[in-house]
């Protein structure tokens, strides 16, 4: 196990990696929450918070024969949260940000299958929020998102995913952090049920099959995820993206990709407030027979 001492809180090249794993090893990552632990109790203020320990991942892990070009292939077996969680309202953060005056901080105790909020049962469904590669030059923060992945929050990210990263640096240099508990798309408030936990993972590595941006499969779906500045930007990215990936499964022309796309795929959001905004979208991955992932 990689344990949660092991952590970082950008994504760089510079990184020293704590560990060096072979493609098709599985390993179980620990993590602490996006808060780096420091909220324990309602009573919490984030006056207090030292925010440059916040979103720390786990690694980062160097994966033997990862190159540039490549995506890594990270199969997502299990995530087992841990028994409390905790999220907050923040001054000015996030779509709701100008009616907090001052933060307030909620604690969950996480149940069998649920949490809950008020007097009310929440259903939980455990993803992971921050999960990345490093970039090939600058350093990139963790609470942001990118084409090395990054602060996506992406709900669909979660037990039985499989996510392919763009290896922009040699070994990868992966990590992962920033679980949730729950999390509606868009993350409207900025935090989900924020909780640490373990995570089991299995590496790959496709060669030289990189676009440089993350994609995923999840339930019989294919995924485009794309980051920008704008949603309209964001959208409008991913939908050129699973262009790119229709073309190349099927052998179509542009405009009998993009009927396909018309038809068939969805538009999604993963979250807008990070402050770069995540989007997905989403395509039967039966339309993917060539592609060989
Ligand atoms: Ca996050």
């Amino acid at each position: 196990m990689i344990t949660k001492d092991n952590i970082f809180y950008s994504f760089s090249k510079d990184n020293v990696a704590v560990k060096i794993v072979r493609p098709k090893e599985t390993v179980i990552i620990e993590t602490i929450d996006a808060f780096g632990g420091q909220i324990t109790s309602e009573d919490d203020q984030l006056d207090t918070l030292n925010w440059n320990q916040v979103n720390p991942a786990t690694g980062p892990i160097y994966i033997e024969g990862a190159e540039p070009g490549d995506f890594l292939k990270v199969e997502i077996n299990g995530i087992e949260i841990d028994a409390s969680g905790v999220m907050a309202s923040i001054p000015d953060a996030g779509i709701f940000g100008s009616l907090h005056k001052k933060s307030s901080v909620k604690c969950f105790d996480i149940y069998d299958g649920y949490t809950e909020f008020n007097d009310m049962a929440i259903p939980i469904h455990p993803m992971i929020g921050v999960i990345g590669v490093a970039p090939s030059s600058k350093s990139i923060s963790n609470g942001e998102p990118g084409p090395h992945g990054g602060n996506m929050d992406n709900k669909m990210i979660s037990t039985g995913t499989i996510l392919y990263l763009p290896v922009f640096v040699k070994g990868a240099l992966f990590g992962l952090g920033d679980l949730h508990a729950a999390m509606g798309d868009g993350e409207s408030n900025v935090t989900g049920i924020e909780i640490g936990g373990k995570v089991t993972v299995t590496f790959d590595i496709i060669k030289e099959k990189s676009h440089g941006h993350p994609i995923m499969t999840k339930n019989g779906q294919f995924y485009t995820i794309y980051s920008c500045k704008t949603l309209d930007e964001a959208v409008e990215k991913a939908a050129y993206e699973m262009h790119y990936w229709v073309k190349k499964s099927l052998g179509y022309n542009d405009s009998d990709a993009a009927m396909l796309i018309s038809i068939m795929a969805d538009s999604e959001i993963c979250q807008v407030v990070d402050p770069k905004k995540t989007a997905r979208m989403k395509m039967p991955q039966l339309y993917f027979r060539y592609l060989n992932l």
